[in-house]
């Protein structure tokens, strides 16, 4: 289906200037709705509601990466699929998107003025051609951008379109009406995203949380098993952490914890994936990663966290000190890595604390679960 509507302005314009956007809305909803059409509609006028309704459907708020560039393909369409610009300008980051066909060499001119004048990042579509630019002679005439719509600058959202020909206050209309529409929909997608993320995040440390971890630690171990590359693991438990909250209060304590995340977060690398596994034990897994290195991470964690002054509230200078258990699926199978890391940070702690252990290999399993501890003595199970 094609919305040629630059071919046909003057029948559009007549159309969407009997209609106010209420109606206009309205009629979309209806033809939503699949309930029957007033007879009155004209062909033109059905697919310019046909094209609110697509262009609708196109923004995908599960898909919010995409949405933007795809929204401005569309209204290149609208535009009789002449070079499009679409700016958006979500909180500070601002995006050129040019869409539609190949930019001649003044719209492309115009195009680059835009980019340095706003300074956009560099995420617009690669389609501007610098070099062929350069070697312009002859400018072509005749050709200039206009700006076709713009939704409010009040809120941090906003879009602006640029189109090779002016268009009518009514075509005006329908784009602005198309951007309001966009930006509702990247408000969405953003709260969503947003509201996702923190369900992931510890409040608390500012790292991953459990749920995070188990399912990241899922698709590490996948990863690493279909391209047979190293994912490392460690777990990490403070010292005598107890005795801090003890002795010191929870406040203490939490800014103990506090500070073990931000530690975490400064030592490791982007791909890495440092979480709050529960308490006071925390997880890190380390993608591309094999037990020679994550060992060599896991001392430097170690030796960082020892190395920390932690001054409380009521100006007392405390020291920690954390154990931890390293094991690599280079070394071990996927399937155990979480347990065999978790026996290297019991042996770790058996040991003496404040040290790094690695997973024996093959992890040592216990023949029989044991589980005497979990009763006192003169528990008797009938
Ligand atoms: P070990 O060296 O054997 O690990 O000794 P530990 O004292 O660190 O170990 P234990 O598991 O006995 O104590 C963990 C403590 O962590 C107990 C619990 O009160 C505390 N804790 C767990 N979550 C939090 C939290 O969110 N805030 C604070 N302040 N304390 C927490
Ligand atoms: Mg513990
Ligand atoms: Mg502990």
């Amino acid at each position: 289906m094609t919305y040629c509507l630059k071919n046909s302005s003057r029948v559009f314009a007549s159309n969407i200037v009997t209609s106010s956007l209420l109606p206009l809305f309205n009629r979309l909803t209806l033809s939503q709705l699949n309930q029957p059409k007033p007879k009155s509609y004209s062909t033109a006028s059905t697919s310019s509601l046909t094209f609110l309704h697509d262009f609708i459907e196109t923004l995908e708020i599960e898909k919010p990466a995409s949405m933007v560039d795809n929204a401005a393909h569309q209204l290149a369409r609208l535009d009789n699929n002449n070079t499009l610009v679409l700016l958006s300008l979500l909180k500070h980051d601002k995006k050129l998107i040019v869409a539609g066909r190949k930019p001649s060499l003044s719209i492309n001119n115009e195009i680059l003025k835009l980019s340095e004048k706003l300074s956009t990042t560099n995420s617009a579509l690669p389609i501007i051609d610098k070099t062929k630019n350069k070697i312009a002679r002859k400018r072509e005439r005749g050709e200039t951008f206009s700006v076709a719509a713009a939704t409010d600058s009040l809120e941090s959202a906003q879009f602006m379109l640029y189109t090779t020909s002016k268009p009518t206050s009514k075509e005006s209309q329908l784009f602005n009406y198309c951007l309001q529409h966009l930006k509702k929909r990247v408000y969405e997608a953003i709260s969503r995203q947003e509201l996702e993320k923190n369900a992931r995040m510890d409040t608390l440390t500012g790292l991953h949380n459990r749920r995070h971890f188990d399912e990241t630690i899922k698709i590490e171990c996948e990863r690493s098993e279909r391209y047979l590359r190293p994912t490392s693991l460690i777990m990490l438990d403070l010292d005598y952490f107890k005795k801090v909250n003890d002795n010191f209060g929870h406040q203490t304590g939490d800014l103990v914890l506090q500070t073990l995340g931000k530690v975490l977060l400064e030592l490791v690398r982007q791909s890495d994936t440092p979480c709050r596994y529960g308490g006071e034990e925390f997880a890190l897994i380390l993608p591309e990663t094999g037990l020679e290195q994550a060992e060599k991470i896991g001392e430097r964690i170690r030796r960082t966290i020892e190395k920390q002054n932690i001054v409380t509230h009521n100006n007392i200078h405390l020291k920690i000190t954390a154990s931890l258990g390293i094991a690599s699926t280079d070394e071990i199978q996927t399937t155990d890595l979480i347990m065999a890391a978790d026996q290297a940070l019991y042996r770790a702690k058996e040991n003496g604390r404040n040290q790094t252990a690695t997973s024996p290999n093959p992890p040592q399993l216990a023949d029989e679960p044991v589980i005497n501890h979990c009763f006192p003595a003169q528990a008797v199970l009938v």
